[in-house]
């Protein structure tokens, strides 16, 4: 079953979005450097398409986004999890932080218009270091899937105060 430990209204993660982005457990990938090591234990609160609804209908209003941040342990569940948001939420996109460096050959992709793969690795640095490892994928709307990782690194230093600003919107469960 995934499990989310939070949440919070992000504006870096995925580009020209306003996102909500909801941070999964159980992470099994245990980069080393992770920033984020709560979240390698199987902790917080079920997520099902029931609660990713009630989440989502608090936000709905002022978001474009949703980002599932982790599962992969679970990606299938992710995936079905996007579908249900895609056909009950039209007009929401929805995206996937994965830690993975190639997501399983069985596991759907098309409800996302997001895909960030990678394993987080400190000598690489994050999506906007210039030596990054991790790619950030976007579908457009003919179908085909475009590299877009280079706009972390172009708009670094547009994203710094942004994120600072919306911290208290974060919720811990
Ligand atoms: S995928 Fe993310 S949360 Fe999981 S270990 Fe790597 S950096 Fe940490």
């Amino acid at each position: 079953m995934l499990k989310y430990a939070n949440y919070d209204i992000v504006f870096q993660e995925v580009p020209e979005e306003v996102t909500l982005a909801i941070n999964i457990s159980n992470c099994p990938n245990h980069c080393p450097g992770c920033h984020s090591k709560y979240l390698w234990e199987n902790v917080g609160k079920a997520l099902d398409e029931s609660e990713l609804n009630r989440l989502v209908s608090q936000y709905e209003t002022g978001i474009t986004c949703v980002c599932f941040m982790g599962g992969d342990n679970e990606p299938d569940k992710v995936s079905e999890l996007a579908k249900q948001l895609k056909n009950s939420h039209k007009g929401l996109k929805a995206a996937w932080y994965s830690g993975k460096n190639d997501l399983p050959e069985n596991v759907g992709t098309d409800h996302f218009d997001y895909i960030k793969l990678g394993r987080y690795m400190e000598e690489y640095g994050p999506l906007d270091s210039a030596t990054t490892n991790q790619r950030m994928m976007k579908r457009l709307s003919d179908g085909r899937v475009k590299d877009i990782t280079e706009w972390f690194r172009k708009n670094k230093s547009v994203n710094a105060p942004v994120k600072a600003q919306v911290t208290e919107t974060s919720k811990t469960l």
